[in-house]
């Protein structure tokens, strides 16, 4: 689950990392409240109005800009909220501002290079262990860092059960340049980033910048922040903040069904056991000449009303030309998974596309008699070079 900037901002501010304040609105004239709140709690006289967006580059595409006066604020804030902003992240379309970020402006008037690094705090697949990532090359997009100048981004490991130590936040302090006062606030920035990391069972922490302020503070000026979804249940004030808006509809009705449903570009619908036997289905939908139209897993107790909410959810989607059922039957045998198949096609009513089963495993014969003496327009199938067959069979 992701989360809005100003939201990762309160939380890397309740465990004690510095950030650049903001006050989040909805309105032009909230956003002038807000921005005579911060003035007189900060002392700020400029602020930047920040669209609210679940995507990065907003800078780019307009959704940051900076006010000097309320009356500024006031204008700035009518004019991003209700924009639909598009940035390198959010495709052609872009994506509906409904709230702006009211924040002090904390750079420096007419500083043209500020001090900005990058500091993300992630998972690393491959070595098993957490990883700060960090660059002194801060504000600009990563990927071109990481493509330009690759010595410019620093990693510093921590194993999963221990906590950051001293010398290794000093460590990154010290690649990054830093000396004196500035020094001293990014070992602390650094060792209170990490502890929210792992406090809010996060995977994905991106600062980018972190700001070394004209009086050498060190503060996150901007906050991407990714929670583990298998963790929220523990952290249910975290979990109350998800925005929905910003989600796919159809990939949020799924997850009421507890299904894990991703929608891709293709024409074949699937609907399949266990995320790895969806992956070798969508290999199998390939080789058969289509395209897989979406990724679904039923999970390993699907059931009738499971079956039936991913019918409904693939058919939505108008691109659909065949859908491919492709059950193993382990623990959830076969038969009760057909029985679900006919239920589901008989309360759907009239389904245009056609359909075809794979039933493998425990009483896979019994499944494939209830289909076939069904009556129904589905064909059943067993092995899997036969449903590759069929499904070429049927979008030609
Ligand atoms: P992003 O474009 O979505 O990554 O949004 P950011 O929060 O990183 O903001 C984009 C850019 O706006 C930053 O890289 C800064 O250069 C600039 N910016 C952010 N806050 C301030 C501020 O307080 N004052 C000024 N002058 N610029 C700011
Ligand atoms: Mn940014």
């Amino acid at each position: 689950m992701n989360l809005h900037e100003y939201q990762g901002k309160a939380l890397l501010k309740q465990y004690g990392v510095a950030i650049q304040e903001g006050i989040a609105v909805d309105t032009p004239e909230e956003a002038v409240q807000a921005a005579q709140k911060l003035g007189e709690e900060t002392g700020t006289s400029w602020w930047v109005i920040k669209a609210q967006i679940h995507a990065g580059g907003r800078g780019k595409g307009g959704g940051v800009k900076l006010a000097k006066s309320l009356d500024e604020v006031r204008s700035i804030a009518d004019q991003i909220l209700g924009m639909q902003l598009v940035t390198p992240q959010t495709g052609p379309e872009g994506k509906l501002v409904r709230k702006v970020l009211v924040a002090q402006d904390v750079y420096y008037p007419g500083d043209n290079e500020p001090e900005e690094y990058y500091m993300s705090v992630l998972l690393d697949r491959a070595s098993g262990r957490n990883v700060i990532m960090y660059s002194p090359e801060g504000g600009m997009d990563i990927e071109e860092v990481a493509e330009k100048s690759p010595d410019k981004i620093f990693r510093e490991f921590v194993d999963g059960g221990s906590t950051l130590q001293g010398f290794q936040a000093r460590r990154i302090a010290f690649n990054l340049g830093l000396s004196g006062k500035a020094f001293k606030e990014m070992v602390r920035f650094v060792m209170a980033l990490y502890k929210a990391y792992v406090g809010a069972d996060a995977s994905l922490f991106e600062i980018n910048p972190v700001l070394k302020t004209s009086d050498d503070r060190i503060i996150a000026v901007d906050s991407k922040v990714s929670l583990d979804g298998n963790a929220l249940f523990r952290h249910k004030d975290l979990a109350e903040q998800r925005d929905l808006n910003e989600e796919d509809p159809v990939e949020v009705e799924a997850g009421k069904h507890n299904l894990n449903f991703i929608k891709l570009d293709g024409n074949v619908g699937c609907m399949v056991n266990g995320a790895g036997l969806a992956m070798a289905t969508m290999d199998i939908i390939k080789l058969s000449g289509g395209e897989p139209a979406n990724f679904l897993d039923v999970g390993g107790t699907a059931n009738a009303q499971t079956v039936e909410a991913g019918f409904r959810i693939i058919l939505q989607d108008p691109a659909v030309k065949a859908i491919l059922i492709n059950i193993f039957g382990g623990i959830v045998r076969c038969d009760r998974v057909a029985q679900g198949v006919v239920d589901a096609y008989r309360n759907i009513g009239e389904v245009s596309v056609p359909i075809i089963v794979r039933l493998q495993g425990t009483n896979a014969e019994e499944a494939k008699k209830l289909i076939d003496e069904s009556g129904l327009k589905v064909q059943s199938v067993i092995l899997l070079k036969e449903a590759a067959e069929a499904v070429n069979a049927v979008i030609g």
